[in-house]
């Protein structure tokens, strides 16, 4: 009978052990794999328009390397998937596990519907190096701060990249057809794990080297852009790390740049351990820092959002970093904090609205990393940046974009200022013709989150 690999977040076909697994059984009983992809509603409308856009670019590529034999169905997976297994007699279905609380909860709900018919669910593999619960303190507990978690992450170590099985016999089965994605009027990377890999070796030849300097520099081409290919599983995080390894050894890259680099991955997996195991942390903060009526609320702090979102706050880092949101779905991570703890601590909303409008824009949108990262910044998270460090726009953008080229790309009313001026406008009297009046001044809404920190802490 065939077995059935059903693709999620891993639409890639290198290194990936599931698809071993799936082959190395279906080819054990003579048979061929089924490479199911379900459209599961649920999860397509919350998706919004631009990762819409990017997972059918990303589908397409994925159904091309099949040679055309990826089966799309739409529906809910505890239906779907065991109506198909039903349809090909197959006994096993495989994925690469899931952690997050939705695809847990799907995940289990299938894996019971399925062995009712007498079907088995293998996980074999994850979206991450090491699973998710698998680092622990050595008395068995999970980490709540960052630096020991990477330590002990790095300890632990993870499998070599898995081969590319050659020759899979896929079987052709009747689909659905790719899902039709509305244009999403920003300008996406290229999907697909193919793109992922050049865009990879692109940036290990020419990249990599001065990520340490250039990493914070929204100005420059200084990271990777790697975010959207790794949310989708086009490419997963062992192929980068076994790469950063034989580049270190080669002496084609200085292990100070691996290090750094690693050290990011590393982010990526401590977020999703620590959602893992406080699945509530997706909607609530982990700690509360300020008191209820500290936050903005009613017409104020939808005046204020909109303001935020629309790029129209007035300073000009914080505009330009919402406006390169809506032109691409991707904001540089410098400016993602920046932009994340003015809404927070200058603006006093809620980090529940502006993790909610990222997630509407992002092409890397990923429930724990941005959930975790826009607590890391609110300082609600376990390992957080302390509350009261709040960052100024105007030094912040001084110091990451110091040309202010950055600004003037994605704030046309500002082109007519060179340099470093483009920071403060407000200082040069008619030259930014229609660039809005700031919303707040920083200087006060600052003090203003000191005192709310301070009545939070007497709680
Ligand atoms: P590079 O600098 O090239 O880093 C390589 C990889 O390391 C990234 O692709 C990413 O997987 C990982 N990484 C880098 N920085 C971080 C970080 N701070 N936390 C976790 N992983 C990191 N990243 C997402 O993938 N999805 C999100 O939804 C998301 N939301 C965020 C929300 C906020 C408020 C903030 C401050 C950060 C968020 N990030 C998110 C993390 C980070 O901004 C992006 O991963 C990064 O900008 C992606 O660009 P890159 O691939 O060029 O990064």
């Amino acid at each position: 009978a065939p077995t059935v690999l059903w693709f999620r977040r891993d639409l890639r076909l290198a290194d990936n052990p599931a698809l071993g697994e799936a082959v190395g059984e279906a080819r054990a009983e003579g048979s061929d794999v089924v490479g199911l992809y379900v459209l599961d509603p649920a999860l397509w409308a919350t998706a919004g328009p631009v990762r819409q856009a990017y997972l059918a670019r990303s589908l397409r590529a994925l159904h091309a390397s099949t040679g055309g034999r990826v089966v799309v169905r739409h529906g809910d997976p505890r239906a779907v998937v065991p109506a198909v297994c039903a349809e090909v007699g197959a006994r096993s279905v495989h994925v690469a596990a899931s952690y997050e609380p939705y695809g847990r909860r799907r995940d289990d709900a299938v894996e019971e519907a399925l062995a009712t018919a007498g079907v088995r669910l293998r996980r074999t593999g994850s979206p991450y190096a090491v699973a998710p619960g698998r680092v622990r303190t050595r008395g068995g507990t999970p980490f709540q701060v960052f630096t020991p978690f990477r330590t002990a992450w790095l300890e632990h170590g993870w499998r070599a990249p898995a081969p590319l099985p050659d020759d899979v016999a896929w079987a052709a089965l009747a689909s659905d057809g790719l899902p039709d994605a509305p244009e999403p009027g920003a300008r996406l990377p290229e999907a697909g794990e193919a793109a992922a890999l050049a865009r990879w070796r692109a940036f290990l030849a020419d990249g990599l080297a001065d990520y340490p300097t250039d990493r914070d520099r929204p100005d420059l081409v200084g990271t990777s852009y790697l975010s959207p290919a790794l949310k989708w599983g086009e490419i997963h995080p062992r192929t980068l790390l076994a790469d950063l390894a034989s580049a270190v050894r080669s002496g084609a890259v200085p292990e100070e740049a691996a290090a750094t680099y690693r050290s990011e991955l590393a982010w990526r997996e401590f977020h999703a351990d620590v959602l893992f195991h406080h699945p509530g942390a997706a909607r609530r903060s982990l700690r509360t820092v300020v008191p209820e009526d500290a936050w903005a609320t009613g017409a104020a702090e939808d005046a204020m959002l909109a303001a935020w979102r629309e790029g129209r706050t007035g300073y000009p880092v914080v505009d330009a970093g919402m406006r390169q949101l809506l032109g691409t779905g991707w904001m540089h991570n410098r400016v993602r904090m920046i932009v994340a703890s003015f809404l927070v601590k200058d603006l006093h909303v809620r980090w529940q609205r502006g993790a909610e409008h990222f997630m509407a824009h992002l092409v890397d949108g990923d429930v724990s990393q941005n959930q975790l990262n826009w607590q890391w910044v609110a300082g609600t998270g376990r390992d957080a940046a302390p509350y009261f460090r709040i960052f100024n726009p105007v030094t912040q953008g001084q110091k990451f974009d110091p040309d202010g080229a950055y600004v003037r790309e994605w704030v046309p009313e500002l082109r007519g200022i060179a340099g470093k001026a483009v920071h403060e406008p407000w200082k040069l009297a008619g030259a930014a013709p229609g660039y809005p009046e700031r919303v707040v001044d920083h200087a006060l809404e600052r003090k203003v989150s000191l005192e709310d920190f301070e009545r939070g802490r007497g709680r």
